[in-house]
């Protein structure tokens, strides 16, 4: 299995949208955003992941505006309307991982099942359910009496069949 987040010491640019990664999404190496193959930026401009967190902005700005205008708006496969879009791209990407998290996260919880709860009916699998509120049962006890009660032990209502569970 190859290391999702490898982090490196110079920062990688995209060549063709001008997207920088510090890390690698997989082994592909690709951007996040066209997936091209990304490019470690030459030394000398010093973008290192050290330098994004010491420098003052201002220099870690000009040393990238440099590294745009002497090497990746001059590379063959720059594309400017990429380039120009790339930000509400990655914006996109990133809502659309959250929303690939969070179904993962509602399948691990059992979430899926087509409610909040991840619960269905056992009797006839819907899951049009209702949870038993602590006040709707107090509501029943007081009308149903005492001998009702065994209702309370039920959990779940299901509005598709009526059944308690
Ligand atoms: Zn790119
Ligand atoms: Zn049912």
């Amino acid at each position: 299995m190859p290391n999702l987040f490898e982090y490196r010491e110079y920062i990688y640019y995209c060549p063709k949208c001008g997207n920088f990664h510090f890390i690698t999404y997989g082994s592909d190496g690709l951007c996040l955003i066209c997936k091209t193959n990304m490019l470690e930026t030459p030394h000398d401009y010093n973008l290192t992941q050290h330098n994004w967190m010491h420098l003052p902005n201002e220099e870690w700005k000009q040393n990238e505006q440099r590294l745009f205008d002497e090497v990746i708006s001059k590379s063959p496969e720059f594309d400017i309307n990429l380039y120009n879009s790339k930000d509400s791209i990655l914006k996109q990407r990133q809502q659309q991982q959250e929303e690939a998290i969070a179904h993962g996260q509602a399948i691990l919880e059992g979430r899926d099942k087509g409610n909040q709860f991840g619960v269905e009916c056992p009797y006839c699998h819907a899951a049009n359910v209702k949870k038993i509120t602590t006040a709707s049962k107090a509501v029943h006890t007081a009308f149903f009496g005492i001998f009702s009660l065994g209702r309370n032990s039920k959990q779940w209502h299901c509005n598709h069949c009526n059944s308690d569970f």
